[in-house]
């Protein structure tokens, strides 16, 4: 079944502040019907409020409107992510002044507020939902679209499976990547061979194994699927889609799980794809945006919410110019995303994966909230202008 996804593009017709992006998030709102859903509820706004010194998340201005809303609508609103980010989110200009409600630590103030979910995938058991989120009646889950090491792309979905996790199980589920073997000792013959795998790496992705000195340890979310190592492992390291795929599935797990703590109908997915950079906001840093603006995306169904602003994405290319010197486009098969964190992380599969444990529907209709206007101008006949004598 279609999903109605609500957009904002960030294009202008006029100068004129209305037809920017946070008086279009505002049409969005009232399209969702934000205001009579919210009434009486306990509203956790998810964010991501950075680290550090990014300055690319959702920007105040934005999360202001959406707190504002459910006020007007009756709902108690309060933001909230994960301790460490909530910790100093005033020194990136989120406060409650600013914000206009209050900020909560998703998981506790030492990540002990939570609520045990058992669950079995690969090495994950169990997952540890924050009690903020536990405790809220409506979800809002407010995410940046920007590039992500591990699965190429992160938003909203992302937003919910590692942003409303403890310590423990965002841990746990970073390591499902390792859990199908990819080292195998008897087709490395020496150290010599173990050696020449590890520095064929140009990322250092390959690293020894501090548990085991005869192995290898493959960070994840450094290797891009260049396949250089492939030229002299001889079979000894593999470089395998599936242990990949499996991040991005678990992502879809869990937010499967904390979607689950609400009733149907009371959650809400808003995804601003604004000044994107190649790595999530986990960096602590904002370099120079990789991909165009795309504007706002919101929907009843997440799955569907992800797909219209991929499929956005996936018009645009990579601004070559503004990637960091260390990244390479090793592809420029599949969305752009791949093009930069390698084919093996493919957020049109992670959609698929969703969609079959009934997170959404990868179907939507877009619906433009104030369409671009494209000016006619009538043709000018210009004056040639005199030869200087
Ligand atoms: S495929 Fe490329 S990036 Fe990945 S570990 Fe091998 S050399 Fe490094």
């Amino acid at each position: 079944m279609s999903s109605k996804v609500f957009w904002g593009s960030p294009r202008q017709t006029q100068l004129d502040h209305k037809e920017t992006l946070p008086a279009k998030l505002d049409l969005i709102l009232e399209k969702l019907n934000l205001r009579e859903r919210v009434k009486g509820h306990r509203v956790a706004i998810k964010m991501h409020l950075g680290i550090n010194v990014g300055y690319s998340m959702v920007h105040p201005v934005f999360v202001r409107r959406v707190a504002q809303a459910v006020k007007e609508g009756g709902g108690r609103p309060f933001v909230t992510d994960l301790p460490h980010s909530v910790a100093d989110a005033y020194t990136r200009g989120y406060t409650a002044e600013t914000l206009g409600c209050p900020l909560y630590p998703s998981t506790g103030i030492d990540e002990k507020w939570y609520i045990v979910h058992p669950y079995d995938y690969r090495n994950v058991k169990e997952f540890h939902i924050g009690g903020a989120i536990e405790e809220a009646t409506f979800l809002i889950d407010l995410a940046h679209v920007k590039g992500h090491p591990a699965c190429s792309f992160g938003a909203v979905i992302k937003n919910l499976a590692l942003g409303c996790m403890d310590g423990q199980t965002r841990s746990a589920m970073h390591d499902v990547s390792h859990y199908e073997p990819y080292f195998f000792k008897d087709k490395c013959p020496d150290e010599a061979t173990r050696v020449a795998i590890r520095e064929s790496c140009p990322y250092g992705a390959i690293v020894d194994d501090k548990e085991d000195p005869d192995s290898l340890h493959l960070h994840y979310f450094k290797c891009n699927q260049c396949m250089r190592c492939q030229e002299v492992a001889n079979g000894a390291l593999a470089i395998k889609r599936s242990n990949f795929m499996a991040f991005s599935e678990v992502n879809n797990l869990a937010a499967k799980l904390v979607l689950d703590t609400f009733e149907p109908g009371n959650a809400v997915f808003i995804n601003l794809a604004t000044h994107m950079t190649p790595v999530c906001d986990c960096f602590g840093f904002t370099g120079l945006p990789v991909l165009p603006d795309a504007g706002i995306f919101g929907s009843d169904d997440i799955v569907a919410t992800e797909m219209a602003t991929l499929d956005a994405l996936a018009k645009t290319s990579i601004i070559e110019e503004n990637l960091p010197g260390m990244m390479e486009i090793v592809t420029r098969e599949g969305h752009p995303w791949q093009w930069i964190h390698g084919p093996y992380k493919d957020p049109y599969e992670q959609l698929e994966l969703a969609e079959q444990i009934g997170l959404g529907s990868r179907e939507y209709e877009l619906i433009d909230v104030l369409p671009v206007k494209e000016p006619d101008f009538k043709q000018i006949a210009y004056i040639q202008a005199a030869p200087s004598s």
